[in-house]
């Protein structure tokens, strides 16, 4: 059985929406308390807040661009002034700009990397300090798949995700002795907004790679983070796949 999560505190970055919704309100069914991070929908946002206090415990909607380093550093130093802890960290904002090196533009670069790279770097470095006063932390990180593999038209997503794979190996050897562990998600495509955005005859091309057959469900990422923050205490520094077979 899951070991519950009562009276841990989890932030989610880009928690109003596709998987990181799913991410927030998997960690309020076994009773965390849960800081939902968005940029622009603070309507999702606070119906997702109203979704978790459902579940009997706390939500606190804070808006930040994490792309930005100090509103990403605020998102934390926020929540740990809030409720006074922070135990469970999840980075899963990010964007797509997708197109073939011909056409990308350097804001296409920038945009990418700064929104789902660097936003790791920034939140995991204000979350480290608290959480080594704890002796006690769970980092997750969502990478994807192309981090590994590659995908035409995606450098800069690529590039991001893979750099977060070797972001997460390395920063999670420095806190290990701390018993903080850190690790990546990397899911296969899933039925966000985000996979909605890609032409629908290039979703049948793509569905004909996939193993199984079918697109994955934000629950089914979700339940992986869950593994990894609510049981995962000996395993860090890891990238699970989570992709229907698409990347073995
Ligand atoms: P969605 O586009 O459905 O949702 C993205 C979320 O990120 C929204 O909550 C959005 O908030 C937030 N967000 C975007 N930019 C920022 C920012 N600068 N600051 C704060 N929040 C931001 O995406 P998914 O749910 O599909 O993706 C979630 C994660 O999973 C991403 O990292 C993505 O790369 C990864 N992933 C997704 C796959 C898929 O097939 N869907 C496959 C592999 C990985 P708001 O609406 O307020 O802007």
């Amino acid at each position: 059985m899951t070991r519950r999560l009562d009276n841990q505190v989890a932030i989610v970055t880009g928690g109003s929406r596709g998987i990181g919704r799913a991410i927030a309100l998997e960690l309020a069914s076994l009773g965390a308390k849960v800081a939902i991070n968005y940029r622009g929908g603070q309507k999702e946002a606070e119906k997702v807040a109203e979704e978790i206090r459902e579940h009997g415990t706390e939500a606190l909607v804070l808006q930040a661009d994490v792309s930005k380093k100090d509103q990403a550093r605020g998102l934390v130093t926020q929540t740990i002034d809030h409720w006074g802890r922070l135990d469970i960290l999840v980075n899963n904002a990010g964007i797509t700009r997708d197109k073939t090196m011909k056409k990308l533009t350097d804001e296409d670069w920038e945009d990418v990397i700064n929104t789902n790279l660097n936003s790791v770097y920034y939140t995991v470095s204000a979350a480290l300090p608290t959480m080594q006063d704890q002796q006690y932390g769970r980092i997750v990180n969502i990478s994807s798949f192309v981090g590994q593999a590659g995908n035409f038209g995606q450098s800069n997503y690529s590039a991001s995700k893979g750099g977060i794979i070797a972001f997460t190996k390395s920063a999670a050897q420095e806190v290990a002795k701390n018993n903080i562990t850190i690790n990546a998600i990397a899911p296969g495509f899933t039925l966000t907004e985000m996979l909605a955005q890609v032409p629908e005859n290039i979703q049948e091309k793509i569905l004909a790679k996939i193993p199984m057959g079918r697109f994955g469900q934000p629950q089914e990422i979700a339940r992986a983070v869950v593994f990894l923050a609510a049981d995962g205490d000996y395993i860090t520094g890891q990238q699970i796949n989570v992709n229907g077979g698409v990347y073995m």
